[in-house]
């Protein structure tokens, strides 16, 4: 299917559905919240199905209607965004019961599991690709769209920093500004400020941060009780993971975090600086993701889980 044969297939639906991955992160939301606003463009009225996201996307145009879930049962199309697997995605149930379905995605992981799947593992952001799109179909990309597309943006490029950032990253930007988009505002809002939760975590992390391998791989975590004790919303974890991979000489940074209190599962997150493929690492658990940024999901106690993925780590560093 081409993008022509898609956007006739948006023209004809009737009920559509946006989804997007689990713990959704800027990228996610953002996304969401823009393709929203495009198809409204178009005079269409999707659902955003988003049951759960950190409060720091509230300001976002569009949350107010995003909803936890649905009475829609097979809804004529659903769109995936920023989503590698159906496992991965937040009311995968709508996906799996609509007539047609459209992932859009950056992650080279990306198990193609839509009837069309336009996946670019070398955009930086599901956002720029959405930005691509968007210009293709000769929709106006309004304030509003570009406040969520830029909030994807910033985040997954780390604030233009990581090497996946491109010139038309910049340059759309650019253009975004021109446009009136407040871009520190929503650099302060999505990357700059953290809770207090979060702040107490990072002082917990960096505490109990464990230096190995010779300084290349660092080593923390966070259990339930620790969420607990400072009032952890959703979201509150995100970043913890870069705390480690910033100390100069560190290639890999892991961190891992508790699923559910008194659960042996843990979400595994690893970051890599220079030549260490973590998506690589976390397929072989199941996971997935980016080659400088990938995640997975681990059973065993702290210290089972820290061994097994250190194995893994050490034949690659
Ligand atoms: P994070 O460490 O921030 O949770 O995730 C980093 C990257 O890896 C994100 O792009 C995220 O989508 C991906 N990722 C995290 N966990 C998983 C997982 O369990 N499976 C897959 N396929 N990707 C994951
Ligand atoms: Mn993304």
């Amino acid at each position: 299917m081409t993008l022509d044969e898609i956007f006739k297939e948006i023209q004809k639906s009737e009920s559509i559905v946006i989804l997007t991955h689990e713990s959704p992160d800027g990228d996610a939301v953002g996304s969401s919240l823009a393709m929203k606003l495009a198809l409204e463009s178009l005079g269409k009225k999707p659902d955003v199905i988003i049951p759960e996201y950190a409060e720091i996307f509230k300001f976002l145009p569009g949350t107010k209607d995003i909803k936890e879930s649905s009475d829609v049962k097979n809804y004529d199309l659903a769109i995936s965004l920023d989503c590698a697997t159906l496992k991965r995605l937040m009311g995968s149930e709508y996906f799996e019961n609509a007539k047609r379905t459209i992932v859009i995605d950056h992650h080279g992981s990306n198990n193609m599991f839509g009837d069309f799947n336009y996946v670019n593992p070398v955009s930086p952001a599901c956002c720029e690709i959405l930005a691509g799109i968007f210009d293709y179909y000769n929709i106006n990309i309004t304030k509003e769209i570009g406040s969520c597309l830029l909030t994807g943006i910033i985040t997954d490029t780390g604030g233009f920093k990581y090497p996946a950032t491109t010139a038309e990253t910049f340059e759309f930007t650019a253009e975004l500004l021109r446009k009136g988009v407040n871009v520190s505002d929503i650099y302060r809002r999505v990357l700059q400020t953290v809770s207090r939760a979060h702040f107490e975590l990072a002082k917990k992390v960096m505490d109990r941060m464990e230096i190995l391998e010779n300084g290349k791989v660092t080593f923390s975590y966070i259990d339930k009780n620790d969420e607990q004790e400072v009032g952890a919303k959703p979201g509150d974890h995100e970043g913890l993971v870069e705390l480690g991979r910033d100390i100069d000489g560190v290639e890999v940074s892991i961190f891992i975090r508790q699923k559910e209190d008194g659960s042996d599962d843990y979400k595994v997150s690893l970051r890599s600086t220079e030549y260490v493929n973590v998506s690589d690492v976390c397929l072989m658990f199941g996971g997935g993701g980016h080659p400088r940024a990938a995640g997975a999901l681990v059973s065993g106690t702290i210290e089972e889980v820290k061994k097994k993925l250190l194995k893994e780590i050490k034949k690659v560093l």
